[in-house]
């Protein structure tokens, strides 16, 4: 392992290589005499190249030997020319590019990205050192055949089928007809002798299985160790083969090694050699390489002249290396190389998945804990939908810059004055072309690094012809960590832009540091320099940049992870009605049983305006019917077909109304009389004297969710058994993951210790692997926080707290609802909270009002029980609950069902009596 140096603090926010001095420019390279020298230069070079590459990218710094050298005029050299050549074959340009800068040559790497076109390789390599036979020579595997190998090997193992057996030839040999496998068996049973003559002739060749070595060298046992590694890979990696020591290839005489030169040690030594070669495993038996090795006697009239030693090596499950690939990636700031088993991790991308599930399960279950499991990685979904999010919320257009996200920029405007004329001057100093600049509280905790408090915001500008630039807006000038801050979080972000976001085009981000107006400072800068293609050259560069930091953005939470994730849900909602509306033809009468998280209300709206298009009918026969008030108003506003409650569907008379769509059925009873039959009677009339023959056939759609059906006896359904034709809903979460896990926990719990309100079918229905895999697939981060044991007082602070710092972050009001379980709570609460939020409210902030459910539609935060909320949502939503009530499980869900992206569980202390 060799690390070379690295400067931490070099301006570049870059990963930067520090290769020392080096002889550079055609003639240069070519006069050197130092053989050696020229090689270590090389070398160095194009590790550091292969490790960058494999690591996001960076720049490595050569410091020019000669003062007279140019770039321009002298080139790099023919052989590292050719080494680069050799790395990266489909052209080097599109990942390196040269820049001198004084007596320094930078060469900027790019991040490798799989070609989309061959066999994607993950990662790029110098040399694989996985041999194979290809007829009667032994080759080194170039980076694509080692991929093919790889996975050939990997689906064996999957398969079940990574025990190779060798061919034993069956039948003797044959006088007439001669094939490959012949040799083999000669082979073999040349293996069984145990008396050789000198210059003894034998009847076999070499071929794929078999190789003949003659060494008249005196260091034999060094020669041996040298190229036995290439043989034991190439015939493990195939179907095993033979290494026959002491006959001429040529000649085919048996000439043996001299018994002067040989070691007795020998077949300790082979075995040894043998013992250290890397090996990795698809399969779960992990079997050792099978070699054998026999030692026979070689006489000449009568004496013993020496030996012919033969290795015979086993075909192997899975791969054989003759050592560690010559492969590098950037670790703990140094140069490193990769060993066989990261290598193959990383070529195949696998993720740790042990054999054996019960003793290893917890490495890939996801962890019910805030921290994300995912790693890296994005839910698939998104990748999927990227182009539309970015059409929709950041359109590419010629008309001027645009501040994003529009709620933060208000408030921090607001809050500093002068903030907003000081952006717009930076912002047009530098780009004369109109672009998007994307603010954060903290664009490092979007990034994964600490978010600091002098820092007031961060703001990142993305342009056409321009690079992307990261301003830093601090609170403090005198701050000393500023500069550190601003290239760390630039650099974190160019990186997550290629791992995360997959941007396959060069970029950067420069950082730059801004003082609050009034500070009366301004840090000075040291321009960075990088090549003209690190800019975003026109318009589908910039949509494609942008796709890749919606990407980024949504995998970590934050406002604007918050807006593009409300998007990214809608998205995924409509999809999922586009689906359903499929049955609609068909199916005029459905139960669906929506689980929660599935966001039924949403669907349930989607889907009238299906029905209105499909059966080509107007608005006003189409009847939307809920349970409560506030439900109803907010689908009124969403939808232009009509929507009652339960109560008013019951009283009224509905002559126009053609199709019916009721939702929140879970929460129904049967007081007013017997909902069910009146539906029915209005979607499928029975025409009085005229047979059975239906006169109109409407739709009839009931959405429930299963596991919150409040008085399953007197609900007004009909009993589970009889809901049908049904379809379940288990696979569309359109939540945090934070809070698809509670509801999961939650399930979980219910389906362990059932309550008579849940029917075993959907007990049975709820899948915890299956429910798992939807989340991957769909959720986003987002945060769940739970405390327990407070006073009203402790509460109502804490819920001014974190709305107050939502707030600043550029939350508004409308994104929050606080929901107690019962109604007569609301007053108790509401007047520890208005105490609560004044404490905040010093300067300026806008005045906390709050509203009860109906008010769902206004910019106030909603205050009210979880029961007139039912059905709605809000992005932000703060469960408060007395500690140890009954039927905690389901309250839980209630509150987790109502979230998007933040749900805040506070329990009230229980009051001593
Ligand atoms: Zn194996």
């Amino acid at each position: 392992m060799e690390s070379l140096e690295m400067d931490p603090e070099m301006l570049y926010p870059e990963i930067t290589v520090e290769v020392g001095r080096v002889t550079l420019g055609e003639e240069n390279r070519k006069e050197m005499t130092n053989c050696s020298l020229k090689r270590t230069e090389n070398s160095k070079i194009i590790q550091a190249t292969c490790a960058l590459l494999n690591s996001g990218g960076g720049v490595i710094k050569v410091e020019i030997d000669d003062k007279n050298y140019s770039y321009r005029c002298h080139g790099l050299g023919l052989d590292l020319e050719t080494s680069l050549q050799k790395l990266l074959p489909s052209g080097s340009q599109k990942y390196l590019d040269y820049l001198q800068q004084g007596h320094n040559l930078m060469i900027f790497v790019k991040s490798w990205n799989p070609d989309v076109f061959s066999l994607p390789l993950r990662i790029c390599s110098l040399r694989s050192n996985l041999y194979q036979r290809a007829m009667t020579s032994t080759v080194n595997l170039g980076a694509s055949n080692a991929l093919e190998l790889l996975r050939e090997k990997q689906s064996r193992a999957q398969r079940g089928r990574s025990r190779v057996k060798e061919l034993h030839p069956q039948k003797a040999l044959d006088q007439y007809t001669q094939e490959e496998e012949d040799t083999r068996l000669c082979a073999s049973e040349f293996l069984q002798r145990d008396k050789l003559r000198y210059k003894e002739k034998l009847n076999f060749t070499e071929s794929t299985h078999v190789e003949f070595k003659r060494f008249t060298t005196k260091k034999i046992i060094p020669r041996i160790k040298e190229m036995l590694p290439h043989y034991v890979s190439a015939f493990a990696n195939a179907q095993g083969g033979y290494l026959i020591i002491g006959v001429d290839d040529k000649s085919k005489e048996v000439f043996g090694c001299n018994r002067e030169k040989v070691d007795p040690d020998l077949k300790k030594e082979i075995g040894n050699c043998i013992e250290k070669l890397p090996t990795f495993h698809f399969c779960c038996e992990k079997p050792k390489v099978n070699v054998t090795t026999k030692i026979l006697n070689v006489y000449q009239n009568d004496a013993l002249y020496g030996y012919v030693c033969v290795v015979h090596v086993e075909p192997f499950c899975c791969v054989v290396f003759t050592e560690a690939p010559d492969s590098w990636v950037i670790r703990d700031n140094c140069v490193t190389r990769l060993t066989a088993q990261q290598w193959v991790t990383m070529m195949l991308d696998i993720q740790p998945a042990p054999c054996n599930l019960s003793t290893d399960y917890s490495l890939h279950q996801i962890s019910p804990a805030s921290s994300t499991p995912r790693g890296t990685s994005c839910p698939i979904k998104v990748l999927e939908f990227k182009r539309a999010l970015q059409q929709r919320l950041f359109p590419v257009t010629w008309e001027e810059t645009q501040f994003q996200p529009e709620s933060l920029c208000k408030k921090l405007f607001s809050d500093h004055k002068g903030l907003e004329e000081l952006m717009k001057t930076q912002v047009n100093e530098d780009t004369n072309s109109p672009g998007i600049v994307v603010f954060s509280r903290s664009w490092a905790s979007d990034v994964g690094l600490r978010k600091e408090h002098h820092v007031l915001c961060d703001a990142l500008l993305i342009a056409v012809n321009r690079p992307l630039v990261l301003y830093t807006i601090l609170t403090d000038p005198a701050w000393v960590g500023g500069r550190v801050y601003a290239r760390n979080t630039a650099h974190q972000l160019k990186q997550k832009l290629g791992t995360l976001g997959g941007y396959t085009g060069k970029v950067c981000v420069l950082p730059r540091l801004i003082c609050l107006p009034g500070t009366q400072c301004r840090p000075a800068e040291i321009p960075l320099r990088y090549p003209q293609s690190y800019r975003l050259a026109n318009k589908d560069e910039m949509e494609d940049l942008l796709q890749a930091l919606i990407v980024v953005s949504l995998c970590s939470p934050s406002l604007l992870s918050d807006q593009l994730g409300c998007e990214f849900f809608n998205l995924l909602i409509a999809e999922q009605c586009e689906l359903l509306s499929e049955s609609l033809q068909e199916t005029r009468e459905l139960f669906l049983h929506c689980f929660p998280g599935t966001r039924k209300t949403a669907l349930a709206i989607k889907i009238m305006e299906k029905i209105k298009d499909l059966f080509h009918c107007k608005s006003k026969e189409i009847l939307y019917v809920c349970e409560s008030d506030a439900l109803k108003d907010f689908v009124t506003q969403q939808t232009t077909c009509q929507a009652v409650t339960r109560e008013t569907f019951m009283r009224g008379e509905f002559p126009k109304i053609k199709h019916i769509v009721m939702d929140e059925t879970e929460n129904f009873c049967s007081t007013y009389g017997d909902w069910y039959l009146k539906a029915k009677s209005i979607t499928h009339p029975k025409m009085r004297g005229a047979g059975s023959e239906s006169l109109h056939r409407g739709i009839l759609w009931l959405f429930l969710d299963p596991f919150l059906v409040r008085h399953a006896a007197r609900s007004g359904l009909p009993p589970p058994s009889a809901q049908f034709p049904r379809k379940t809903i288990t696979n569309g979460i359109h939540c945090a993951l934070e809070i698809a896990m509670v509801m999961k926990e939650e399930m979980k719990r219910i389906q362990e210790n059932p309550h008579s309100n849940v029917s075993p079918d959907t007990l049975a229905s709820f899948r915890e692997a299956a429910y798992e895999e939807a989340m991957c697939h769909q959720a986003l981060p987002g945060v769940f926080e739970s405390e327990t044991n407070l006073t009203t007082e402790e509460m109502a602070k804490h819920v001014a707290e974190r709305c107050h710092s939502l707030f600043q972050c550029g939350y508004l009001p409308k994104d929050i609802a606080i929901l107690c379980r019962r109604g007569e709570d609301r007053r108790r609460y509401e007047l520890a909270l208005l105490r609560a939020m004044e404490l905040f409210e010093t300067h300026g902030a806008t005045k906390v009002a709050f509203s009860q459910a109906s008010g769902v539609l206004d910019a106030h935060i909603i205050l009210d029980s979880i029961q007139q909320f039912s059905g709605l949502q809000r992005n932000i939503v703060f469960g408060l609950s007395p500690e140890g009530t009954l039927l905690e499980e389901v309250h839980k869900l209630r509150f987790a069902s109502r979230a998007i992206k933040h749900l805040y569980l506070l329990y009230e202390k229980r009051a001593a009596f």
